[in-house]
């Protein structure tokens, strides 16, 4: 009969305590530069997510290479965390680098273009074959921009995301679903006077019946969904999800966006371009720019004809329109994205990355069987993430039931005092064209030590 480990709350609990010890005896320049910077920045980080890692006290960090990062006390981590997506392509990654060191005594923002944007928005059109482009300063602008075009182009005031979504800190998508079903203001967030009846459907991804009863009435502007759901744990789509979501969408008339940001880890077309998704509107930011603040979103000719209208008045450009950004598209972040476009997100560095990841997935799945865990591993490309269920969760909800965050910070921590970095707030790990096979090895080996402290 096979042996069924007990995670004892406990052991884990004990872990924890174990661990923060080591940490505040390993970091004291860290907690030195913290209660100097609480002084001056609310929780003593520029951005409050910052301080959302489970030791004791950020740790701050002095240079960063490749898959690496070095703290202020002399540290040596490998990066699996690589800025949420935002360094997926390497800290400092040479091209990129090279591209910005260029421009920047060049001037970084001027208010005309560079020949750099025909060249952009055509590397774009041929990679994701949407016809249309505009540049946007993060996802949650260009997010915010869908959707807005999305309102324009169907009169319609709605929006439809799913439980367990991150699109950014967009006002309307700050919903989840309770118990009993209903829609809620997601907790923990201030619904800034925001009326969601008015402006959000939410439903759970994969759920095909509810997304038919949503849309028939023909009053959801657009759909904004993750191919993948990626901020809750990872959520595949079952088979025909996105066939479905296409076709109801376009029986519907309701414009469907795809928010490629983080799924752009499946390969050098994202997921869009690997599975052959059709969107209206299509969202990416994070790693298009190497880690400088750029989102690019692309659209359709009909969709681009109404924005076309609605930036002009009586045949005349107006400026205030809704769509804002005194910096999105300047000369730094063009050349940035042009850079990354043509020498970064390269089908040889996917090939490299997913080696990796594949690597990665293997090694926890090798533990979890070695140890019977009830937990699995779900890949997309070059993206890992280990989730505390036997199955690979069916939506927001399932998925959200499967996190434990004792059990999050316990192997988070321990994996962090040996030099190993993991996404906070849940177990995802991304692979960047410098991640080496020992970086990998040395992840599973650590997670392999910290799992036989806690079964
Ligand atoms: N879309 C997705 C899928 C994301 O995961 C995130 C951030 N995690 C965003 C949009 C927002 O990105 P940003 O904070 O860079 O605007």
């Amino acid at each position: 009969m096979a042996r069924v480990y007990k995670i004892s709350r406990k052991r884990i609990a004990r872990l924890l305590t174990f661990e923060e010890e080591i940490f505040e005896k390993a970091n004291p320049k860290s907690r030195e530069i913290y209660e100097r910077a609480k002084d001056s920045l609310v929780r003593g980080v520029p951005m409050h997510w910052m301080d959302n890692w489970p030791s004791p006290f950020p740790i701050y960090y002095e240079e960063a290479q490749g898959a690496n990062l070095n703290d202020i006390d002399g540290h040596k981590y490998v990066d699996f965390c690589l800025g949420d997506t935002g360094a997926m392509f390497g800290h400092g990654n040479e091209e990129v680098s090279e591209a910005i060191r260029q421009q920047v005594g060049n001037g970084s923002t001027v208010m005309f273009p560079s020949e750099d944007a025909a060249i952009v928005g055509e590397s774009l059109q041929e990679k994701f074959e949407l016809p249309y482009w505009q540049l946007a300063t993060s996802a949650t602008d260009a997010n915010r921009f869908a959707i807005r075009l999305s309102r324009i182009v169907t009169g319609r005031e709605k929006i439809l995301v799913f439980n367990g979504k991150y699109h950014g800190s967009l006002d309307e998508t700050q919903v989840s679903i309770d118990n009993e079903g209903r829609m809620i203001p997601q907790p923990r967030v201030f619904p800034n006077a925001v009326d969601f009846d008015r402006t959000t459907e939410v439903i759970e991804f994969n759920d095909i019946e509810a997304l038919e009863r949503a849309l028939e009435s023909r009053n959801v502007a657009c759909v904004l969904a993750e191919p993948v759901m990626t901020n809750i744990g990872m959520v595949p789509p079952k088979t025909g999800f996105h066939e479905a979501l296409r076709e109801i969408t376009r029986r519907t008339g309701t414009l469907l966006v795809i928010d490629e940001t983080h799924t752009i880890s499946t390969g050098s077309r994202g997921y869009t371009g690997e599975y052959g998704l059709e969107p209206d509107l299509f969202v990416l930011g994070k790693a298009i720019a190497g880690g400088i603040p750029a989102a690019v979103y692309g659209m359709t000719a009909e969709v681009a004809e109404v924005m076309h209208k609605h930036t002009k008045k009586e045949g005349r450009a107006i400026s205030h329109c809704g769509f804002g950004g005194t910096l999105a598209g300047n000369v730094l972040t063009l050349n940035a994205i042009r850079a990354t476009l043509e020498k970064v997100m390269t089908v040889d560095n996917y090939a490299h990355m997913i080696l990796m990841a594949k690597r990665f997935e293997q090694g926890v799945n090798d533990v979890i069987k070695e140890k019977q865990l009830p937990w699995h591993v779900t890949r997309i490309g070059a993206r890992v993430e280990y989730m505390f269920g036997k199955t690979q969760p069916k939506n927001g909800g399932e998925a959200k039931n499967m996190r434990n965050a004792e059990l999050e910070a316990a192997i988070h921590l321990f994996l962090l005092n040996r030099g190993i970095l993991l996404t906070p707030f849940h177990s995802m790990a991304l692979m960047c064209p410098y991640t080496r096979t020992e970086d990998v090895d040395r992840h599973t080996e650590v997670f392999r030590e910290c799992i036989q402290h806690i079964v």
